[in-house]
């Protein structure tokens, strides 16, 4: 048996321990939220390398967030000193992203192919349908976005899918049109990087033996949202054939990926297909106290499918969770952020605060608070920097640099700032390309005129400056195209451009920052390619970041080059001579910098390094945790979310969301919500979250009276408006009602509520939220929420039997009942 690591193991409980020295074979930990899960993963991590069971190289372990994969390289450091990039730790999307680098001949891409994001890929799509001279109204691009992702989530081909009617057959069309026209691009979408990884490994003997032999260890963390993909991506790299270290961990009940394509069922596959011994199950919580622990176990208890675990703490009750209900959202907003502050004065780190919401579109109202407060923040998630329109305009430009052959990239800046290049134009390029199967950079000598000429001009704008930047560092790159491409004078010359000015500066920091944290070194500068051969390559290179070999069936030498050797600065030249550190790929800075855009949220707002308050979906937060955490926007329809409201199994997944969200917490828990909230440009009236009535009282503190809101309160307050009478006019005259007070009589401050309220009355004859109505078709319901105003009224109803539905006023005939 191996010697026990002094420290490593003593802090874990029997069962941790049972886990974390568990033999070489596949193991299934299941396990509730903050029960030491990912520490144990951590810690076995650390283990093997410790024992000499496992070298750096040969570990590969998985998790889900580019947030929870650094933080488990961090705690790795601080057991172990090891060179934590020599290992294969990362999202899947991360890792295959590695695994394509290093084969992408094999995988049939371009060397410098790269990543098309989801609002990218959603534009390409777009072009696809045009070109084939679709009706976008019936072949919506997002959707059709959709419909291509999960056919690639399950292995499937354009050739794979039996299409049998029209409108199948044209969806399969537009996967194979978008499918060439990627290949065509030298680019790949997120669900591609998985599929070409599988299908490489799946088809390649050779490349599947290879790393069979190097991974004796893949470990898994939130195995439980894994999808049918990612599940059979896994087993190519260990088969349960063969018995390896396949360590996996989850909870049935954080699965939150089901509308993703995850499969909780993997959980049991798992347990089946490698023959599990006994699945191990933690059930003490390290992380909160009783108070939070309670709430989120009586919460997730109502769940009807659940594989049954048990979780208990040793720290007592703590504190109770705090309730507050605002008028609007902003109030919401301010109200945090003085909350957050008071913490923040008692001493709490601002890193240690985290805001959570339900949906993206919140965060805003969140940030501008934050701002204009003066309040360090970081978004994880959402519109990040590197999704800002000036980020992408100058990130086209450079990927143009790399790859003129990218059309996506071509189409988003060949007439930005304008240079004389119109729709007309476009079109002429874009069917010369089709009709030569080249790119459009390829195509321009075909269209004539004063156009031509422009696209001419544009590129040999972008072929100059690529001879212009041979020699330069990414920094001087980068502020090279700035200017050549006329962005920066463009917003310099805006009114408004100051912001997107900063942006771009930001675009100029955040490359450098990279370059120093990858190691390429400040003065790594490029040179053409055929200037290089391989000996100048490893002759030149710092023994950190030279290559190891991916050389297929050359057994890997367990003394990994990079252990434990820091990088240094490059100093070689060339544009392809900085390999990637682990692999031996050679990639410019540039390139790598530019798939470092495509895959990671910026490190935007705060500066790196700086105390900030942490803003994320609570989908975001899965796997980390915090002092304090505020739950934002706990209303019906938005937590859980109205597409949810649907079914039973879309309101059970909500609740797991919401248990994710509450088990975030160490020892202080906000849950909050708001009466009125502006959406997408609509005022929402809203009722507070049915998870209020799922948790347990006594665990709650109320900070504001409980039982208001628009559901009870607030809607009592305008319900009693309207049972005067019905109608406008009733409540124009609602002071002359002689059987109830009005607001004359009884008077009710003329706040903002009351504001809203008589709007909402004056709109929707007679309807009451929280009373019942009556449908032609659904018959009986309940009215949920009231929203919009005119043509845009919108009802949404419980009607039980039918579930929950949004109507529109002005066509539904929706009467009331008592
Ligand atoms: P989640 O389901 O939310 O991902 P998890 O099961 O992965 O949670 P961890 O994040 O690994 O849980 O652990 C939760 C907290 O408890 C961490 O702060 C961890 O360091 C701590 N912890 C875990 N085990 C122990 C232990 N035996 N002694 C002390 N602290 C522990
Ligand atoms: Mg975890």
């Amino acid at each position: 048996a191996a010697p026990e690591p002094a420290g490593l193991l003593k802090n874990l409980n029997p069962e941790q321990y049972a886990a974390v020295t568990a033999p070489p074979e596949p193991v299934l930990i299941l396990a509730g939220a903050g029960s030491g899960k990912t520490r144990v993963l951590t810690t076995r991590i650390a283990w093997l390398l410790q024992t000499g069971q496992a070298s750096p190289g040969g570990i590969m372990a998985v998790t889900f967030t580019n947030k929870a994969s650094k933080e488990m390289l961090t705690r790795l450091s601080t057991m172990l000193p090891v060179n934590v990039r020599g290992m294969w730790i990362g999202t899947f999307h991360g890792l295959c992203n590695r695994f394509l680098r290093a084969h992408w001949k094999l995988a049939g891409l371009p060397q410098g192919f790269q990543i098309l994001d989801a609002s990218d890929s959603v534009s390409a799509i777009k072009r696809v349908i045009k070109a084939m001279k679709l009706d976008e109204e019936r072949y919506v691009p997002k959707q059709v976005s959709w419909f291509i992702a999960s056919a690639k989530e399950d292995a499937q081909r354009p050739q794979d899918i039996e299409a049998y009617d029209e409108q199948s057959k044209t969806l399969v069309a537009i996967y194979q049109a978008y499918e060439d026209q990627c290949q065509r691009e030298g680019v790949v979408d997120f669900a591609e990087l998985m599929l070409r990884s599988y299908e490489l490994m799946r088809d390649n003997a050779a490349v599947r033996e290879h790393y069979q032999r190097r991974f004796q260890h893949v470990l898994v963390d939130e195995f439980q949202d894994t999808n049918k993909l990612q599940y059979a991506w896994l087993k190519m790299f260990s088969p349960p054939a063969l018995r390896r270290g396949v360590f996996a961990v989850g909870d049935d009940d954080q699965s939150i990926y089901a509308f993703r394509g995850a499969r909780v069922g993997n959980m049991a596959d798992f347990e089946r297909e490698y023959r599990v011994g006994g699945v191990i199950k933690l059930e003490q919580n390290y992380r909160s106290f009783g108070n939070i622990l309670d709430s989120a176990n009586e919460l997730i208890s109502r769940n009807s499918k659940r594989l049954g675990k048990n979780l208990r703490t040793e720290a007592g009750p703590g504190e109770p969770l705090r309730v507050y209900e605002a008028a609007s959202d902003f109030a919401e907003a301010q109200w945090l952020i003085e909350e957050a502050q008071a913490l923040h004065r008692q001493g709490l780190r601002r890193q240690e605060i985290a805001v959570l919401y339900r949906s993206n579109a919140q965060s805003r109202v969140i940030e501008s608070a934050l701002f204009n407060a003066g309040i360090p923040y970081r978004v994880y998630g959402g519109l990040r920097f590197f999704e800002r329109a000036e980020v992408k305009h100058a990130l086209a430009y450079l990927r143009l640099l790399e790859n003129p052959n990218d059309d996506t990239s071509f189409l988003r800046v060949v007439n930005f700032p304008t240079r004389g290049i119109g729709a007309r134009a476009i079109e002429l390029l874009q069917d010369a390309a089709r009709l030569s199967g080249r790119s459009l950079y390829q195509s321009v000598g075909a269209v004539a005129g004063k156009a031509g000429s422009n696209l001419l001009a544009f590129t040999s704008l972008i072929d100059s400056t690529r001879n212009l930047t041979q020699g330069l560092t990414l920094r001087e790159i980068i502020e090279q195209i700035l200017e050549s491409s006329g962005l920066a004078e463009f917003y310099r010359n805006d009114k408004d451009g100051a912001e997107r000015l900063e942006n771009l500066g930001e675009l100029v920091n955040a490359a450098e920052a990279f370059v120093t944290r990858e190691g390429f070194g400040k003065d790594a500068v490029a040179l053409p390619v055929d200037e290089l051969s391989p000996g100048a390559i490893s002759a030149g290179l710092p023994a950190a970041v030279a290559p190891a070999q991916e050389t297929l069936g050359r057994p890997e030498s367990p003394d990994s080059p990079l252990g434990g050797r820091t990088t240094q600065s490059v100093g070689l030249g060339g544009r392809r001579v900085t390999p990637d550190a682990e692999t031996g790929e050679i990639m410019s800075p540039l390139a790598a910098f530019l798939t470092h855009a495509s895959l990671e949220a910026g490190d935007n707002q705060a500066q790196a390094g700086q105390d900030a308050v942490q803003l994320m979906t609570v989908h975001s937060a899965k796997g980390l945790e915090f002092d304090a955490v505020f739950i934002t926007g706990l209303e019906e329809g938005l937590f859980p979310h109205e597409n949810s409201l649907t079914d039973p199994e879309g309101v059970e997944e909500e609740r797991r969301l919401m248990y994710v969200a509450i088990t975030r917490a160490r020892q202080r828990l906000y849950l909050c919500f708001s009466q009125t909230r502006m959406l997408h440009g609509q005022t929402r009236y809203n009722v507070k979250s049915r998870f209020f009535d799922e948790l347990p009282e006594a665990a709650l503190k109320w900070l504001t009276p409980r039982n208001q809101g628009f559901g009870s309160g607030f809607a009592k307050e305008y319900q009693d408006s309207w049972s005067r009478g019905s109608g406008l006019k009733s409540v124009v005259g609602a002071g002359r009602s002689a059987e109830k007070p009005s607001y004359e009589a009884a008077p009710v401050p003329r706040s903002m509520k009351a504001a809203a309220a008589e709007k909402v009355a004056a709109e929707f004859g007679g309807l009451k939220v929280g009373k019942g109505v009556f449908h032609t078709k659904f018959g009986e319901g309940v009215l949920m929420t009231l929203e919009g105003t005119g043509q845009d009224a919108r009802a949404q109803v419980n009607f039980g039997r039918h579930g929950m539905k949004w109507l529109a006023l002005a066509v539904a005939k929706l009467t009331p009942i008592d």
